[in-house]
């Protein structure tokens, strides 16, 4: 076992040696584009695709969580899935946050960092782990996890006899863009079985957990969700428990967070008064980084139909009625995947326009302001009243890979012009592939000029002191 733990890959530790600049986000954008353009980042031109990634917006939502009304209660155990950054998960971590984990990679990810949390900060939240993943856990002193079924009950008594066990019940996720009550959560009328298996097999279970769907739409799901955790909690009783841990999962997003927390908070309050004392964690995932990551995309090609009558008639909802095609340098293989794997419509808005850079006043604010959707067609909003409808693809040879099948762009929009993509932390980098011989996207980073909190960055940053 020693020798396999030695073959392990040790983890670099990006985090402290990745430069982080305190330019605003958009000038950030702008100084990598111009650089790009005048060939000063290697010594000749680059018009590949990069992020820029402000800090402040990941310290942003922190705060919103913890001056909310469940801040107070409820733990954030960040979903390392979403985006595992190393500088993210660093800047968490020092801000005291915790983590879900969901593989031995994620673990070993977290326990690298330069300001690597104690075990006990790490919640491993997948149900249904392979054995050596629960021996991983157990050799490096990860103790709680998640299951919903009678054989993850077999595997964990085998392994890891002494972890704090949650059992992760089933609820309503019909109304998120993610549903994962799919594939994963013990229907409520099944727990009590699973409960009396646990303590036949001397297990210690701790407590619930459930997951309401990535990209929660509907507030009353988590207050049904909560409602079935308590039912949950009193089968633990029936069974011999006394279950002192509540995990309430992810699922937040910016635009609903305050409906949503006071609704979390009076279903706590009802449900699990605070002289109960039980523990409340969540384990936010998007709503932490969303609006953090910028993507800046270079326009690598453009066809536009010499023959309006010639061109094929659009089938619905194919680049219906587009005046012309962008072809762009990140795609649906890239970073992109979240519109195929999360569900997302992006909108993408000028960084310049003929190979010049497009009026400043005309860039969405940042960061987003919390409770206000993203616009569906953001170049008419921010002024731009001379448009033409044009698709935009991505670079590789599949024609899956459509960015936006119709959306509005200034005229005059060009190769070589740089389009930017907002909303772009969740669920994009970390899921991207090569294909097609694309490399992915690289990531800038900053503390976010005169953004709210960019000074507070800094200074966590800075306040961090590498042990010997
Ligand atoms: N926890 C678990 C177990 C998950 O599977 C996920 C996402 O898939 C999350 C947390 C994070 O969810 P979100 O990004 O919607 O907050």
């Amino acid at each position: 076992r020693a020798a396999r733990l030695q073959l392990q890959p040790q983890l670099p530790h990006p985090a402290l040696t990745t430069p982080v600049s305190d330019a605003s986000i958009h000038a950030l954008v702008d100084a990598v584009v111009a650089a790009r353009d005048s060939g000063n980042l290697a010594g000749h031109s680059d018009e590949s695709a990069f992020f820029a990634a402000d800090l402040s917006a990941v310290y942003d939502s922190v705060m919103t969580w913890r001056n909310s009304p469940i801040g107070e209660r409820v733990e954030i155990f960040y979903a390392v899935k979403c985006n595992p950054s190393p500088m993210v998960l660093h800047l968490l971590s020092l801000m005291g946050t915790s983590f879900d984990c969901a593989s031995t990679a994620e673990i070993q990810q977290v326990l690298a960092l330069p300001s690597a949390p104690d075990a006990d900060r790490i919640i491993f939240a997948n149900p249904c782990k392979p054995p050596s993943f629960i021996r991983n856990a157990q050799q490096n002193g990860v103790q709680m996890m998640t299951f919903d079924n009678a054989d993850e009950l077999h595997k964990i008594k085998r392994i890891h006899p002494n972890a704090k066990l949650v059992i992760r019940v089933l609820t309503d996720d019909s109304k998120s863009l993610c549903r994962l009550g799919l594939k994963f959560g013990a229907p409520v009328d099944t727990c009590s079985g699973l409960l009396q298996l646990a303590k036949e097999l001397g297990l210690n279970v701790v407590g619930v957990s459930f997951h309401v769907g990535s990209g929660c739409k509907e507030p009353e799901q988590f207050a049904d969700a909560i409602w079935r955790a308590r039912r949950v909690f009193d089968m633990g009783a029936a069974a011999g428990y006394n279950f002192e841990l509540l995990d309430i999962g992810g699922g937040f997003e910016r635009e609903t967070f305050a409906q949503m927390s006071d609704v979390i908070k009076q279903n706590l309050d009802l449900y699990f008064p605070l002289e109960e004392g039980v523990r409340v964690i969540a384990e936010p995932g998007r709503f932490l980084v969303s609006s953090a990551f910028t993507l800046a995309t270079s326009i690598i090609a453009r066809r536009r139909a010499l023959d309006a009558a010639a061109a094929p008639a659009p089938t619905e909802g194919e680049a219906e009625g587009a005046d012309v095609m962008y072809y762009i340098n990140d795609g649906v293989y890239g970073s992109f995947n979240c519109i195929i794997f999360d569900h997302q419509i992006v909108h993408p808005y000028p960084l310049t326009i003929g190979n010049t850079p497009a009026p400043s006043a005309a860039r969405p604010a940042f960061p987003p302001p919390p409770n206000v959707e993203m616009p569906t067609d953001l170049t008419v909003q921010l002024g731009y009243n001379s448009t033409e409808r044009a698709s935009v693809w991505g670079p590789t040879c599949d024609s899956i890979d459509c960015v936006r099948s119709i959306v509005n762009l200034p005229r005059g929009v060009d190769v070589g012009d740089w389009l930017g993509w907002g909303e772009m932390g969740a669920y994009t980098l970390c899921a991207a592939s090569t294909f097609n011989g694309f490399d992915r996207s690289p990531v800038h980073w900053t503390t976010g000029g005169d953004a709210p909190h960019s000074a507070q960055v800094r200074a966590v940053l800075d306040s961090f002191q590498p042990s010997a």
